[in-house]
């Protein structure tokens, strides 16, 4: 099975690409990993990539596109993988879409993880970090034993700056705009699929596999 995961960011998406993995038995390609491994690795298109990361640049469409479709080929992965952060813009869903066809493969699914906007800027401004030993709580679902202090270390808990509802709120509404044209590129080929994700991680789930269970049915 070929699936694309679409979110913002608190979304749960990682999470949900974990337990998809670990049932179907497929990879999970997350982009930011891939380009980092790429690198390291010092790959062809690793060597390029590292230019655009090392002067702090965004690394441009093609060489994403270049990085994905050798991990996948590197590692034989056409079978069956879930893309997490890939594709980003119309440019790589196209690639990507073609790169599929060359092989007279498609995709099975685009999973969209719709959450409301007030749900993610609660939990993630509920993240705390402590300034001493870098332990994360989340004062919702992990808090510390005692407020405001490290549980390891007796650290005193700090809210990180990308953590304040206000940054949240901006990064959630970037990642809508640039998602809004790969919804629309997704629901015309009828491979979007919308999974609420206001709720707990299982209940989440639990429309993950339905939707799956569908899919393969199709
Ligand atoms: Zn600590």
């Amino acid at each position: 099975m070929r699936i694309v995961l679409l979110g913002p960011p608190g979304a749960g998406k990682g999470t949900q690409a974990k337990m998809i993995a670990r049932d179907l038995g497929i990879s999970v390609l997350s982009t930011g990993d891939i380009i980092r491994l790429a690198i390291k690795n010092q790959t062809p298109w690793g060597k390029k990539a590292e230019k655009f990361v090392e002067s702090g640049g965004l690394v441009p469409d093609e060489v994403v596109i270049g990085i994905v479709k050798e991990k996948i080929d590197q590692d034989d992965l056409w079978s069956g993988f879930i893309l997490d952060g890939f594709p980003r813009t119309i440019k790589q869903a196209e690639a990507l879409e073609a790169m599929l066809g060359e092989r007279n493969l498609s995709l099975d699914a685009v999973l969209y993880f719709a959450v409301d906007k007030e749900e993610v800027i609660k939990r993630l401004s509920s993240r705390r970090v402590c300034e001493n030993c870098q332990a994360t709580y989340n004062l919702l679902s992990n808090p510390p034993l005692q407020e405001g202090i490290c549980d390891r270390c007796g650290g005193k808990l700090v809210q990180r700056d990308d953590d304040k509802p206000e940054v949240i709120r901006q990064r959630l509404e970037t990642y809508e705009k640039e998602t809004k044209p790969l919804i629309d590129f997704y629901q015309k080929r009828n491979l979007l699929y919308v999974i609420p994700s206001n709720g707990p991680i299982e209940e989440v789930y639990n429309k993950v596999k339905e939707v799956l269970e569908e899919v393969t049915a199709r």
